[in-house]
């Protein structure tokens, strides 16, 4: 069967970097059995430019038909005040496949030990699994009044369970632990998370299972990051630890991450903006693009044997010195994703 990507390439720095990233994935499945096709549609700022909305029906309804979605990033100062926004599209986007489960990998491999200000000996490598379309982000009622405020926080049972499967299955898959992060002392919706998680534990007796107080986990992110494998949180402690955990892996420009559904594609992205204060240079970091080609390999292809290749390409990759300014260096995107590309030839 051939696999049917849609390409979302965006805006500013999203061309260049999703250019790299199909250029490896072309490189890592040459003669390895896994043939596909790709689907580039306008969408952000492209879309708006070339068919009047940041989300096309026509992006839309080819992302719902295929298996997996590749997107770079959006949005940028071109569009800034105008009716209608680039980032409107992404908010469309996940609520038309109903991806509820962000998934976020924190990495500090033994090349990018010295680029992270975590002075670890223990190899770190951890997932969050964070809930994206509830809790108080989104729970009704929502007011503002001159004398107060109102936020809701809500989750229901469903919504803990489906997102709580995401984690156990992912830890199946990885080191076999999930940690509950969560704020059980105080909060109803995190006591609700508590005992519905731990009965959902006990299908997974293969996992091991433990929970965390979400200011306690903060600090252990810094001190002691290496102790995580998969930790399942909701949506406002997700966002918050997520870019905390992002932070101790050196940069921005290497880190990608997953959205996901109940079924249906997953969507694959760089956690970082369009960066338009260095697009048409040539210098973004490929590294981030690639590595969501490696994830999208993984978990929608079942090809982690072709993720391992690119991954271990990367980090020859850095150790050789061929990395973009943000890492310290001076080469160009396409310089470090040919590096990428010679590395993987190399090891076969
Ligand atoms: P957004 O609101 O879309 O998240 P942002 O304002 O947070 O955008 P980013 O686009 O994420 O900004 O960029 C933040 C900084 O990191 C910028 O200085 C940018 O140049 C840099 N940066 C982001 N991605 C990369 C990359 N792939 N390679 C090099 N530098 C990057
Ligand atoms: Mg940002």
């Amino acid at each position: 069967m051939t696999a049917q990507i849609t390409v979302l390439a965006g805006d500013y720095i999203g061309p260049e970097i999703m250019a790299a990233g199909l250029k490896v994935l072309a490189a890592v499945s040459e003669g390895q059995n896994f043939d596909y096709q790709l689907h580039e549609m306008p969408f952000g700022g492209a879309g708006i430019d070339q068919a009047g909305d940041p989300l096309p029906a026509e992006a839309l309804q080819t992302a719902q038909k295929s298996d997996a979605i590749l997107l770079a990033a959006i949005g940028g100062p071109k569009w800034d005040g105008a009716p209608k926004t680039p980032e409107q599209g992404l908010l469309a986007i996940r609520k038309a496949l109903n991806l509820f489960a962000n998934i976020r990998p924190t990495e500090i491999s033994p090349a990018m030990q010295k680029y992270s200000p975590i002075k670890n000996t223990e190899p770190v490598d951890f997932v969050i699994v964070r809930e994206l379309t509830s809790g108080i982000y989104f729970g009704q009622p929502r007011e503002t009044t001159s004398e107060y405020a109102l936020d809701t926080m809500r989750y229901t049972n469903q919504e803990i369970e489906r997102i709580t499967r995401v984690a156990f299955d992912m830890a199946m898959k990885r080191r076999k632990h999930v940690t509950l992060v969560d704020k059980a002392n105080v909060l109803d919706t995190s006591k609700l998370w508590r005992k519905i998680v731990a009965q959902i534990a006990t299908e997974y007796p293969a996992v091991t299972y433990d929970t965390s107080y979400v200011d306690a986990a903060s600090m252990k992110i810094i001190a002691s990051p290496s102790q995580f494998d998969v930790i399942l949180t909701e949506n406002l402690f997700g966002d918050i630890l997520s870019d905390e955990a992002a932070q101790i892996t050196g940069s921005l420009g290497t880190i990608p991450s997953m959205s996901r559904g109940s079924n249906g594609p997953s969507l694959y992205e760089p956690i970082h903006g369009s960066a338009p204060d260095i697009a048409g240079q040539g210098i973004a970091n490929p590294i981030s693009m690639v590595k969501s080609v490696a994830m999208m390999l993984t978990h929608s292809f079942d090809r982690a044997d072709l993720a391992k290749q690119i991954s271990d390409a990367v980090d020859a990759t850095v150790e050789s010195g061929v990395v973009t300014p943000d890492l310290g260096g001076n080469a160009t995107t396409d310089e470090m994703t040919s590096a990428i590309i010679n590395h993987i030839k190399e090891s076969r």
